[in-house]
């Protein structure tokens, strides 16, 4: 909260914005729940639980646990693993081989730093057994908390039979209100089958080898999340984006930084070049594109996306609607049926894991009668842990110069050159700024190493409509990444300290 002397201009709109927090103890009372009951029990003990969640991925399982945390009597249903693609075959296995990756780096370019080291390579058998033991350990903590909570937790593929009813193998969990969230599957392109040399993301994470080429596919935050991977592992990387620049939904600044730095490293990239086709031979395989050009490789990663996993799940049959396979809701995640709400991957929008959890507390919370905020998507950060990263929150200058007029929009850039930190680390990237003319800034946008633990301030500094001479005012540590937030924000409200012209 701001100083009383502190001119705080967004008071008053991010305010209204902040969700009314209500701690719940066991005498608060519950709203009305046994009132909305809406169909005869029919789980085998006859009685409905208050929640049927249809998913136990990020989305589903923190409905779950949110909702028991409320007092809700909860059943979650869980074909594969908990927790889903996101602790088994997303971001944490993913982030782990980008941490290994980060290491081999290091000791290649230990001698700059004055370290005697030297990269023998990588066994891959070593770091597999590294990053399955992380997801081994969140696994078993995860399950711990799903028992603890006392959710009547369901082993099995479910299906929508009713408005309030999912069947699992032949028995039917009733439940005053269901949540939808059966998250999402790797997309292929039509024609493109997945096997053998061609991979996903799915058959990525569990190579027993480093290959020696990769071609990948898509040149978005998962393409190049795995580019920048196997090239510090020491294969040659050729990604094929069709859209004019790599990770193609950040604000272009961002885009052709890590176009020059991906090219630094000696990653190949070709961009605004359809796939055509591929064939496979005994040694590898050989793309083309529409263009003509060839590529040979090991192997072909498709990562041109994730497509929501809804089909014959019975969602239709009751009455839900689906938009080329996403489930249409509206701002509270209501699907417009009975008490049928969704979140996560198969609700249209951002394909993250925070957005699934945050997306499942305000759900749970809303059963509960707590009447929560709903989300801003654009506040969502989104980061790409790629060498080197790639964060943002909020509108790209593009966004914000179509939201608000060409003339009400101001950007700075401000270089990490001259960020100590920065400087230590051996980075370059920068921090940029997009802000309404004489408003709040609504867009904070950075590329370097590490800058995705910067997010969580460009996160509160969108959030909350933060003028520059609001963030200005707020000391940094130093030496930090974080300063050059500060110093951004510093030039910005007109005072550049660390700023060359
Ligand atoms: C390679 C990769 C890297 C990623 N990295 C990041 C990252 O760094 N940060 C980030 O925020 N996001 C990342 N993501 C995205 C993130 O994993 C997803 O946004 C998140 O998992 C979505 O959560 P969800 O609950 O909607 O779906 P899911 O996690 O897919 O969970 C859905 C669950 O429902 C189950 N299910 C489906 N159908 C049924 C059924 N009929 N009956 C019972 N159960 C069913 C599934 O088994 C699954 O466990 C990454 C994704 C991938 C593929």
């Amino acid at each position: 909260m701001a100083p009383e002397n502190v001119h705080v201009p967004w008071a008053g709109t991010h305010r209204s914005r902040r969700p009314v927090v209500v701690p719940w103890t066991s005498d608060t009372a519950l709203p009305s729940l046994k009132e909305s009951h809406v169909a005869e029990p029919a789980t085998p003990s006859g009685t409905p639980s208050d929640v049927v969640v249809l998913g136990g991925g990020s989305a589903g399982y923190a409905t779950a646990l949110r909702a028991a945390q409320l007092g809700l009597d909860v059943v979650l249903v869980e074909s594969g693993k908990l927790g889903g693609t996101c602790l088994h075959n997303g971001c944490i296995p993913t982030k782990a081989l980008l941490h290994a990756a980060e290491l081999a780096d290091g000791a290649r370019e230990g001698a700059r730093f004055g370290v005697r080291s030297t990269f023998d390579g990588v066994d891959m058998a070593g770091v597999n057994s590294y990053k399955d033991g992380v997801v081994a350990g969140l696994y078993k903590g995860l399950q711990g908390l799903v028992a603890s909570r006392g959710i009547t937790y369901v082993e099995g593929h479910g299906r929508l039979v009713g408005p309030d009813t999912v069947e699992v193998d032949g028995t039917r969990y009733t439940g005053r209100h269901v949540v939808l969230a059966t998250g999402s599957y790797s997309r292929t392109l039509p024609g493109l089958e997945i096997g053998g040399r061609v991979v996903t993301s799915d058959q990525a994470l569990g190579l027993d080898r480093v290959p020696s080429s990769v071609v990948v596919l898509g040149g978005g935050v998962i393409g190049v999340e795995f580019a920048s991977v196997w090239r510090s592992f020491g294969a040659d990387v050729q990604i094929v984006e069709a859209l004019p620049h790599l990770v193609p939904n950040e604000d272009v600044s961002l885009s052709k930084s890590l176009e020059r730095a991906f090219r630094k490293r000696g990653i190949q990239f070709s961009l605004g070049d359809r796939f055509a086709g591929v064939k496979e031979t005994d040694s590898g395989v050989t793309v083309t594109l529409e263009s003509g050009t060839t590529f040979d490789a090991e192997l072909l990663l498709v990562a041109v996306g994730r497509g929501p996993r809804t089909a014959d799940l019975g969602y239709e049959e009751q009455g839900v609607t689906l938009d080329r396979g996403f489930v249409v809701v509206d701002e509270r995640l209501h699907t417009g049926v009975g008490n049928i709400w969704a979140a996560g991957d198969i609700v249209p929008g951002l394909q993250l894991a925070h957005r699934g959890f945050a997306q499942g507390i305000f759900l749970a919370e809303q059963i509960a009668g707590l009447e929560p905020t709903p989300l801003v998507e654009s506040s969502i950060p989104r980061v790409t842990y790629c060498e080197p990263e790639v964060a943002s929150v909020g509108l790209t200058e593009a966004d914000a110069r179509t939201t608000f007029g060409d003339d009400a929009v101001e950007t700075l850039e401000y270089n990490l050159a001259g960020n100590g930190k920065s400087k230590i680390l051996g980075t370059s990237g920068f921090v940029k700024l997009v802000r309404r003319k004489d408003g709040p800034v609504v867009g904070v946008h950075m590329i370097g190493a590490r800058v995705g633990e910067l997010v969580g301030e460009g996160q509160l500094i969108v959030g909350w409509e933060a003028y520059p001479e609001d963030v200005a005012a707020l000391v940094h540590a130093h030496p930090t990444q974080n300063e050059a937030l500060g110093e951004a924000h510093l030039a910005l409200a007109g005072k550049p300290l660390h700023a060359h012209n």
